[in-house]
């Protein structure tokens, strides 16, 4: 095998896939190093909405407060396992000083830039590509019967609109005329008419075919297990003992990113966000978009091919456990709200994925401060499918020295160093 390659993509997630199919079209050559299968870890079983809606950071004023009370409530939405580990316990002193106004923003509107762009270039690539992921452009809703938590939502609407980003406000008696698959009880929705979803394993496999078809290799089983870069590229160390060479490199690992790069004296403070989701074949009385359960923080999608219940926050680590309370909280929710939850018999999938966590809630897209070859794109967070296709193209333009269509100052590298 020719071990010397133009650009090595390493992780085959949805930000590499997405990322090889830019450079692509760019005119390089890409071959994608992927662990275990392609498409197979956090970009599996997520919620599959697009959303630039989702735009305000998890710090936001208040959290904090709120994380501490949830710390003693084994299935909150948020939970933070107490332990000793001090990279997390200096992610959670950045994470907390910047929930305030001021930074909530900043990083709302960076992550409204990126999303904005990827919901617009998503149409694009599945028009172009032929993406068969059941994509859909729907819009999704955040409904509430908690009045409170319903005015803070809808306080929120007036920000994001100057971003670009649209709301309509529903009351709960319209909200229930509309919507027969949910129970009395809702005060109220918030609408995000420009949201959509798509189903991501197909949506993975999708780009996946569309890499593979454009001439893009992708070796599956290929773990990564040291990285060299110097002057003429970057040569790789994979598990079996053999080495690849790329001319320049990619590391869009998502939460395994920090291990591999610090022993290149590069930082980037990524903590595993576990959250999980239940897949069950198709419901017959399911909501007619995407809602989220905001009071419970769960994300309820149905796609033609099934229905998915998701969500929950927990800093536990690379914690590779299906917690069966988390997992038991998210049906207790579709019980609460859904006229005909689903059964046990209807369980398809129970899963768990580590969301790659940046205290500032942005991704780090562009090149190491340290080394000419050497790129990274990882630490989406909650939203990488949302985000995936402005990563890519972004990456694409910066390694191509093309001016790209959203400014990259927040993204960089260098904010970790
Ligand atoms: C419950 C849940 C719900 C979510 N819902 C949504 C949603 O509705 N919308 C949305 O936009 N986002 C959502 N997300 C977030 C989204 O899933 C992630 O942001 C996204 O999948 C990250 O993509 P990635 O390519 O960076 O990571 P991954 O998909 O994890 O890809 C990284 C790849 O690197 C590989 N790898 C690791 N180590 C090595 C190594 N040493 N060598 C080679 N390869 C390696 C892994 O095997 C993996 O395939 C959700 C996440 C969770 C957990």
């Amino acid at each position: 095998m020719n071990s010397s390659h133009d650009v090595l993509i390493l992780g085959g997630g949805a930000i590499g896939l997405a990322t090889a199919l830019s450079l692509l079209e760019a005119g390089r050559g890409v071959r994608i190093l992927e662990a275990a299968t392609v498409g197979g870890a956090t970009s599996h079983g997520n919620c599959g909405t697009v959303t630039p809606s989702h735009a305000p950071p998890l710090a936001a004023p208040g959290v904090p407060l709120r994380a501490l009370r949830w710390m003693f409530t084994p299935d909150a939405p948020l939970y933070l396992k107490p332990r000793i580990d001090p990279a997390l316990w200096q992610w959670l002193a950045r994470f907390t000083a910047r929930c305030n106004s001021g930074d909530w923003m900043d990083s709302a509107r960076a992550r409204a830039a990126l999303l904005n762009d990827s919901r617009s270039r998503l149409v694009d690539w599945v028009g172009r590509y032929g993406l068969d992921c059941e994509f859909g452009e729907t819009g999704l809703d955040y409904v509430f019967r908690d009045r409170r938590n319903f005015e803070h939502y809808a306080a929120e609407c007036a920000p994001l609109n100057a971003m670009g980003i649209a709301t309509e406000v529903v009351d709960g008696a319209d909200y229930l005329r509309q919507e027969p698959s949910l129970k009395d009880g809702i005060v109220g929705a918030v609408r995000f008419p420009d949201d959509a979803h798509l189903r991501p394993d197909r949506y993975v496999a999708e780009l996946a075919r569309a890499v593979r078809e454009r001439g893009g290799m992708i070796e599956e089983g290929c773990r990564v297990e040291s990285i060299e870069p110097g002057d003429d590229g970057v040569r790789v160390r994979v598990a079996d003992g053999s080495e690849r060479h790329g001319r320049d490199a990619v590391v869009a690992m998502a939460a395994w990113t920090p291990e591999l790069i610090r022993p290149l004296g590069l930082r980037l403070p990524i903590q595993p966000g576990k959250g999980y989701s239940i897949t069950y074949s198709k419901l017959a009385l399911a909501p007619r978009r995407p809602i989220v359960l905001k009071d419970r923080s769960v994300c309820v999608t149905a796609w033609g091919s099934g229905f998915r219940l998701g969500s929950t926050m927990e800093f536990s680590g690379h914690d590779t456990t299906l917690n069966e309370v988390r997992l038991a909280a998210l049906e207790r929710a579709a019980r609460e709200y859904l006229h005909q939850p689903p059964d046990a018999s209807m369980i398809q999938e129970k899963w768990y994925g580590w969301r790659p966590m940046t205290w500032d809630d942005l991704p780090a897209l562009g090149r190491s401060p340290k080394h000419r070859h050497l790129w990274l794109a990882a630490g989406h967070g909650m939203l990488g499918i949302s985000m995936s296709s402005a990563s890519g193209q972004l990456m694409a333009d910066l390694m191509t020295g093309r001016a790209p269509a959203i400014d990259p100052a927040p993204y960089r590298v260098e904010r970790f160093q």
